[in-house]
Parts: C-alpha cells; sequence; structure tokens
C-alpha cells in the first residue's frame, strides 16, 4: 500500500519538531525527527572523546552504533545500543556534535536507510534538514519552515531553561547561527528548501496559529 509521507524542513528552532508532533497527532501520522538520529551519533563520539569534526576516526565509529527508535505512547523515544538517550541527546553542547558529525558523509550514509524504512513502514511526518531533498525526495507534501533567528533562539532558549538548562540567550543566539551557516554551506545534503517546498515562515506566531496554517494546508493537499 502508498504510504504518506509528510516532509517538514528547516532550520534549528523554526519550530519543526513541536509542530509536527501536534500534526502527525491530528492527521494519525508516525512522527521522526531526524535530528535526534544525528544527536544520538553525536552522544556516542561525545562519549568516547573523539573530535566531532574528524571525519576519519568518526567514520570508524560508525560500526559500534546501534541506534533504535520506539514510538512510546505516541512519543519517539530514541535508544543507542540500547540505551534511552532521549534526554541526554538535548543537552546543548550534544547540538554542536550533532551538528559536526552530521556534515560527514559517511554519518549521513549510514543513517540515510532507516530514516528511509520509516517511509516504507507507515504514513509518516518527517522533520529535518534534507527530507525534501534527498531522503524522501518524492514525499507527497514538503514544507519549509523559517523564522527570524532571534525567534528561533528565543524558542531555542526557553526549551533549554524549561529542561533547567544553564543557558545565555546571546550565546544560544550566536551557537544557532554557526550550526545555521555549517547546514547550510556543507558539502553533502544542505540545509535548503527543495524546489517543490511551500515555505512557511512562523515568525511572531503563537504555536497553535502555526499548527493551524500546516493543518490546513495538509488537509488540502491530502484531499
Ligand atoms: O533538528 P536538530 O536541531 O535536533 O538537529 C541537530 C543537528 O542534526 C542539526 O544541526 C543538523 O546539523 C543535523 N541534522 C541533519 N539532517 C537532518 C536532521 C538533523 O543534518 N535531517
Amino acid at each position: 500500500m502508498k504510504r504518506t509521507a509528510i516532509a517538514i524542513d528547516g532550520p534549528s528552532g523554526a519550530g519543526k519538531s513541536t509542530i509536527s508532533k501536534l500534526l502527525a497527532k491530528e492527521f494519525g501520522f508516525t512522527y521522526v525527527d531526524t535530528g535526534a538520529i544525528y544527536r544520538t551519533v553525536g552522544v556516542y563520539v561525545y562519549r568516547k572523546g573523539v573530535p566531532s569534526n574528524d571525519a576519519v576516526e568518526v567514520e570508524k565509529l560508525l560500526p559500534e552504533i546501534d541506534i533504535q527508535i520506539k514510538h512510546i505512547g505516541g512519543e519517539q523515544r530514541i535508544f543507542l545500543n540500547g540505551e534511552d538517550v532521549s534526554e541526554k541527546i538535548r543537552e546543548h553542547i550534544i547540538s554542536k556534535y550533532a551538528s559536526d558529525v552530521s556534515a560527514i558523509p559517511a554519518v549521513r550514509a549510514f543513517l540515510l536507510d532507516m530514516q528511509r524504512e520509516f517511509a516504507r513502514r507507515d504514513n509518516i511526518i518527517m522533520d529535518g534538514r534534507d527530507i525534501g531533498t534527498v531522503v524522501l525526495p518524492d514525499a507527497d507534501i514538503k514544507i519549509f519552515l523559517t523564522a527570524t533567528d532571534e525567534d528561533r533562539a528565543g524558542r531555542r532558549y526557553d526549551e533549554l531553561k524549561a529542561k533547567g538548562q544553564n543557558v545565555e540567550f546571546e550565546k544560544v543566539l550566536s551557537d544557532m547561527r554557526i550550526r545555521d551557516a555549517q547546514d547550510s554551506e556543507r558539502a553533502v545534503a544542505p540545509l535548503v528548501p527543495a524546489h517543490d517546498a511551500i515555505q512557511v515562515d512562523t515568525t511572531g506566531n503563537t504555536l497553535e496559529k502555526s499548527v493551524l496554517i500546516l493543518k490546513n494546508l495538509i488537509a488540502e493537499r491530502l484531499k
């Protein structure tokens, strides 16, 4: 049976994961957060003490990494060699590791089939950076979410604070700009909108407003 795939790409903090999660619930689709997969590789590299930009050393670690995603009570939980690292991957330091390792072609190749397998099994809403361009170029609907830097950093800051992490707004903003530049300028699967993506700017929107915009847009196309 043909599955439906919705790709939601965009830079960090544009609201991809929160919005995608709610949309998945609304349409009864499985939600897959691909950033979590890169973050999990980041956790492993971090723990091994390997510099995350050392492509040769990082590639050597890949055969030691087993990643499983389980959907428990509608929540995505991610396991690294059997350990639930769903909280660990959200630590601020891991964002840098994830962004560094994601620029390594061998890492992207290693994770590609895992991501495509989800789309073979279920109707999905998958969020990331290259879902509409590389992972699922035939996705039924492609959305590219953006917002201003300040807006996005503000959301990331609030999230980290809510989790009790001690961070400063200026640092979150500058780290985010570095990561965005790195994600957009890398040679493999850079962060760019697919030619057939619908671009939506969430600046200044409440979460409810963004969800409503996307819900209407998706419902219209699924008719
Ligand atoms: O979305 P999130 O901020 O959790 O992603 C962490 C990092 O993983 C991003 O900065 C990006 O470098 C990388 N990533 C990617 N491709 C994806 C999803 C995430 O390169 N599809």
